[in-house]
């Protein structure tokens, strides 16, 4: 067992000030127990805590570390930018570049707006997605999780189905009044809204392939399916790709399943552990915002110029070499979790989709929300723990993808392989269904 003594101090500091200790509720540890660990460095594949104990990271921040911890390049346009300053508040250079950038991947966005958050990503292409059909309705798949918006918080994955929250308090009625929530990869419910409330829905909004109830991928032809139910009845197909996006491929998961949306958001690897994300899409829709056009959208810190460096240094550097890298440790350590669990009887699934993968404590395929939550949670709290003392930082809960990076070298992947069978026999004892 590794020493937790600061962490432990530091957590009880933290509750006195912060709700629950954390700022963002899964780093608290809620759901698998224990005292959540006080991060102070990373390094490559590593993250150390304020204890000292190294962890292979398997969580990159939840996205944005492709390249891991302080690249140098990323490292070096940081410092070359903080020495000219750290915000204006007026247009920069860095912007249009990052800008640039984006565009020039993804084919569908021929202008993109920056932002500081995927959450305020989302809800400004909601608004949006509104303001340009004039319309109301917004369907959304149970389990996609497009962070804490409030007409999108209904049947979400990640924390808030962690925490067995459905729907949160302080939601109104009203404003979760005309969000429709379908099960994910249904073409009969989608149809069947398209032919219930065809004329009202301004749009949809999907993960580009869902990441936040687990790894579950559009069953082939799903997205384009909502391509053409919107084309049809004029409504616009919003695309979050804030998970994927320049993370399974150099244009995200349109790389790999080139759906044509009318808006997409963008996050975590664009801004290259520094708050940036961004939404973009077709210019006849995007020159409705202001102050272009009459919907309004802005932001104190939007385009900041040390999360730009950082986005853009990050981009520049995902070249083929980084993306073959993370495909190959991802189908490494996800084999290697799945076949220890395989050897020590714990039922569970691998589901992968380019280089995303998670692992489901279930023994069934994982099609959708309900599926994913057949899981035995319990299993995968012992597993979390053994991985945890033996220096391997998972997700802390089972609904989450589990992440890497290009700097995940022989040394790291060694170290996770070497801690799985004992994780997959403590998830063996635990499990309630042994
Ligand atoms: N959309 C997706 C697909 C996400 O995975 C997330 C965060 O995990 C968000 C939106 C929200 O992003 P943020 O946490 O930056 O607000």
């Amino acid at each position: 067992m590794s020493l937790t003594k600061i962490s432990e101090d530091l957590f009880e500091r933290a509750r006195a000030v912060v709700p629950g200790g954390v700022n963002s509720p899964v780093r608290a540890f809620g759901a698998v127990g224990g005292t959540p660990r006080f991060m102070e460095s990373g390094q490559g594949p590593y993250i150390v805590d304020a204890d000292g104990n190294r962890y292979v990271d398997l969580v990159c921040s939840w996205g944005p570390m492709i390249l891991g911890h302080r690249h140098p390049a990323v490292v070096e346009a940081l410092t070359e930018a903080v020495s000219r300053g750290t915000s204006f508040g007026t247009a920069t250079p860095g912007e249009v570049e990052l800008a640039e950038e984006i565009v020039s991947r993804v084919d569908p966005v021929e202008k993109v707006r920056l932002v500081s958050s995927g959450t305020e990503a989302t809800m400004s292409a909601v608004r949006l997605a509104r303001g340009f059909t004039g319309r109301s309705r917004v369907v959304k798949f149970a389990g996609c999780y497009h962070g804490h918006v409030d007409a999108l918080l209904a049947s979400a994955g990640s924390g808030v189905v962690t925490f067995g929250l459905p729907d949160t308090p302080g939601v109104t009625g009203a404003s979760a009044a005309d969000t429709i929530v379908l099960p994910y990869n249904s073409p009969e419910a989608v149809t069947e809204a398209f032919e219930a409330f065809g004329d009202e829905i301004a749009c949809v909004i999907t993960e580009a392939c869902p990441a936040n109830m687990g790894v579950v991928p559009p069953s082939p032809g799903f997205n384009a399916l909502l391509r053409e139910l919107c084309t049809a009845r004029g409504a616009l197909l919003i695309i979050d790709e804030v998970l994927t996006g320049f993370r399974v491929s150099a244009s995200g998961w349109y790389g790999l399943d080139p759906v044509d949306a009318d808006l997409m958001t963008f996050g975590k690897v664009m801004g290259g552990g520094l708050p940036a994300a961004a939404f973009g899409g077709r210019a006849e829709v995007m020159d409705r915002l202001a102050p272009e056009g009459p919907v309004y959208q802005a932001g104190t810190l939007s385009g900041n110029p040390l999360a730009c460096a950082a986005g853009l240094a990050t981009l520049r550097a995902c070249d083929e070499e980084v993306y073959d890298r993370v495909d190959a440790a991802a189908l490494i350590i996800g084999r290697a979790a799945s076949d220890a669990l395989a050897t020590a009887g714990v039922p569970h699934r691998l589901q992968t989709a380019g280089n995303l993968f998670s692992v489901f404590f279930t023994a069934d395929p994982v099609t959708d929300f309900a599926g994913a939550q057949t899981q035995d949670t319990l299993a995968y709290r012992a597993f979390f723990h053994s991985m945890l003392d033996q220096g391997v930082y998972l997700p802390p809960s089972a609904y989450e993808a589990w992440f890497l990076s290009a700097a995940h070298d022989e040394e790291a992947i060694t170290r996770v392989a070497e801690a799985l069978p004992a994780a997959a026999k403590a998830a063996a004892s635990a499990s309630s269904r042994g």
